[in-house]
């Protein structure tokens, strides 16, 4: 690490489909992000890390920002417990070669915050065949908002990835590495996954259960039918919250498992497969001895 090496959280904002999840695959250099086909209808959040001996940067992906569900998605953030969109030292707001609409300049007020700065990402303009189309869109942007930079790229060919993730640094305070040199991303795809799950438990339970149940996911990919394959284990404290958990003849945890389903599918934008097994966790049996 150099002397003023700079850390620091970096969120990707912005419309359903302007390539945030494209750009942050480009950036780690592997899919960590699943790319939608059609726009996601609610909300998780992907952290990518990208690090070299000047900095650190851990970007949040998040889904589509619709109109009005800001507070949904700080909430949401604020949950997977990393940082509130408050917290990061930079927000990109991306948009595509098709520049700006009534809609887009709702959803940038929601984004925008008195506080961050942002860069404005003109995103595919590998898609404009006359370059000097881009110049209306980014005199009408600096009307909109006084960004600290507009930069046109392409997520899909990103042919200068180390001058813009330099560009992002620049917005970094100085500070050491927030995580290890080699880590990627938190995982919280299947991180997302697990709490989803207990998420189910809670609502189908919550007043017979104490909060010691908890979930964890083994097995988290997608197979070659293109289905996302999901096994994950339900932590019991004793085996009457198992039996609870279960009910009679397993019906419970079918339905905590057809609910959790489908929660999933709609945040992965996926089909999903999801096994559930319900253990007694070793640990409580260990202190009883
Ligand atoms: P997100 O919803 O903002 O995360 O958008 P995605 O990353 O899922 O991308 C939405 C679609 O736009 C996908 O089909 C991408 O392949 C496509 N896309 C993303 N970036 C570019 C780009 O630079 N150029 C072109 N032509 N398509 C892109
Ligand atoms: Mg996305």
């Amino acid at each position: 690490m150099t002397d003023n090496h700079k850390f620091g959280f970096a969120a990707l904002i912005g419309p359903p489909n302007a390539g945030k999840s494209t750009l942050l695959n480009q950036i780690v250099g592997q899919k960590i992000s699943i790319i939608s086909r059609r726009p996601q209808t609610t909300w998780h959040r992907i952290l990518g890390i990208t690090t070299t001996r000047d900095y650190q940067i851990a970007f949040v992906d998040t889904p589509g920002l619709h109109d009005n569900q800001h507070k949904h998605l700080n909430k949401l953030i604020n949950r997977t417990a990393i940082t509130s969109l408050a917290d990061v030292d930079i927000i990109l707001f991306m948009i595509d070669h098709r520049g700006w609409n009534e809609d887009l300049i709702r959803i940038f007020g929601h984004a925008k915050s008195r506080d961050v700065p942002v860069i404005l990402i003109i995103n595919k303009i590998d898609r404009l065949k006359d370059k000097s189309r881009l110049l209306p869109i980014m005199q009408e942007s600096m009307q909109i908002h006084d960004f600290k930079e507009i930069v046109p790229l392409s997520a899909l060919r990103l042919a200068d990835k180390d001058g813009f993730l330099a560009l992002v640094a620049g917005y970094l305070s100085n500070g050491p590495r927030g995580f290890p040199e080699g880590q990627i991303t938190d995982h919280s795809d299947s991180f997302m996954a697990a709490e989803l799950i207990r998420e189910q438990i809670f609502i189908k339970l919550r007043e017979e259960l104490p909060y010691a149940i908890t979930t964890e996911v083994v097995r988290f990919e997608v197979n070659s039918r293109d289905i996302l394959c999901i096994d994950a284990i339900v932590w019991a404290g004793k085996n009457s919250q198992k039996s609870i958990i279960i009910g009679k003849d397993g019906k419970q945890l079918k339905e905590i498992g057809t609910h959790a389903r489908r929660q999933i599918e709609k945040v992965f934008a996926h089909r999903v497969f999801l096994n559930l097994w319900v253990r007694v966790r070793k640990g409580s049996i260990d202190r009883k001895l």
